[in-house]
């Protein structure tokens, strides 16, 4: 290792919540809350680089733990999954484009089918090649981004469930707001679905497996866990906001660094590009060397915090592209080579913490995006504790 900014994924907690969703998942099942009478199966969604948690390296955990199923967003990321040596299905969320279709036979992914179009070029694929293809069916019920429209199944449908070199293997949505129970909309969403799928098992195709649950939707409602569940998220330690949780999850990924120079400032000095803070009294300040180019958001100037010597501490001035600065002027005995905690834990007590959805609430976003835009020259550094 050279740099001091390093990304740490703790593979074993990473197991450990695959299992405390299943233990979940099972345990719901077993209070009788579930229509289908079993458990569903966990659909490990290691989208976006495993969520920026290096997608090799997770995906090859959750499998020996073991997740059945794996989904990527496209095609590229479902060959680095194979290239890496994962044997699992891998189901590709997004949408096909008809150049890269080859990908698909080549590394035995399996698509969603989400357009006529598609399913068009993917027959026309499998039958070039002689074979049949297995392919999930999305339904698009309110959310307006991909999917067949629940509403026209029956005009739609036919064309695609008698392609010859087609199994259909499942048929799935995604909800707009599992994470907003004010709004009916994850309601209809789940009666278009539940309607929909009566319509396909009209059409010829009963008994498909049916999966629609997000993390969101998986902590908030069994009526929708169905066959399959596709809990992102979760499996990486973190509960969507504004969601509570009881299930035991530890944050997979922590990111620190060190202090790489201390000094002083006069009052009536400033910081960093644009003097963005200005001391009022003399302040002490330290430099961490980790930068927007590391995926620290630039909002985090004046917002956010870091830990050092398990005192938190605020970022003071700009976020440059290499380096941030810290009023440390409360900490005290900050030296060259300190540790800095920008996301985990420094320290025995709870409140020396800093997790995603802290870092993300405070600059007004969501911990999805502040875990995927890790910069690619963090070095993620893997441990199973
Ligand atoms: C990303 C994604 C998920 C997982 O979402 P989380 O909110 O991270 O649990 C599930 N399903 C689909 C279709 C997705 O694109």
């Amino acid at each position: 290792m050279i740099r001091s900014t390093v990304a740490r994924v703790d593979l074993g907690a990473l197991r450990r919540n695959f299992r405390a969703i299943r233990e979940f998942l099972g345990s719901g099942a077993a209070a009788g809350a579930l229509a289908t009478g079993h458990p569903p199966s966990i659909v490990a969604v290691v989208k976006a680089n495993a969520y920026g948690h290096g997608a090799e390296a997770v995906a090859l955990a959750l499998e020996a733990e073991g997740a059945r199923l794996l989904a990527c967003a496209d095609i590229e990321e479902g060959i680095v999954l194979r290239r890496a040596g994962v044997r699992a299905p891998i189901l590709v969320f997004g949408a096909l484009s008809v150049s890269d279709l080859d990908g698909l036979f080549e590394f035995s992914l399996t698509p969603t089918i989400s357009t006529p179009s598609a399913a068009r070029a993917v027959e026309a694929a499998a039958a070039r090649r002689g074979v049949t293809t297995g392919y999930h069916l999305k339904i698009d019920t309110g959310m307006n981004r991909l999917g067949f429209r629940h509403d026209n199944l029956r005009r739609t449908l036919p064309e695609l469930l008698a392609s010859p070199h087609l199994r259909l293997d499942a048929v799935y949505t995604h909800f707009a707001s599992a994470d907003d129970p004010e709004r009916t909309l994850f309601t209809d969403q789940r009666e278009h679905f539940e309607a929909a799928t009566r319509v396909v098992a009209e059409l010829g195709a009963p008994g498909v497996p049916r999966h629609a649950s997000n993390s969101a939707a998986l902590l908030r409602d069994s009526r929708v866990w169905y066959d399959m569940v596709r809990p992102g998220l979760l499996l990486y330690g973190i509960v969507p906001p504004p969601m509570a949780s009881t299930l035991p999850l530890e944050p997979v990924m922590s990111l620190t660094s060190r202090v790489v120079a201390v000094k002083g400032l006069r009052p009536g000095e400033g910081v960093g590009y644009g003097w963005r803070f200005t001391a009022a009294e003399p302040r002490t300040i330290a430099v961490v060397p980790a930068g927007y180019a590391d995926g620290l958001d630039t909002r985090l100037s004046g917002r956010g915090a870091v830990l050092v010597r398990g005192v938190r501490a605020p970022i003071v001035g700009a976020v440059s592209m290499d380096m941030i600065t810290v009023d440390v002027s409360d900490v005290p005995d900050v030296t060259p080579g300190d540790e800095v905690v920008l996301l985990g834990r420094q320290g025995p007590e709870s409140w020396q913490q800093i997790d995603a959805r802290e870092m993300a609430a405070s600059i007004g976003t969501i911990p999805w995006e502040v875990v995927c835009r890790l910069g690619t020259r963090v070095e993620r550094q893997y441990a199973t504790s």
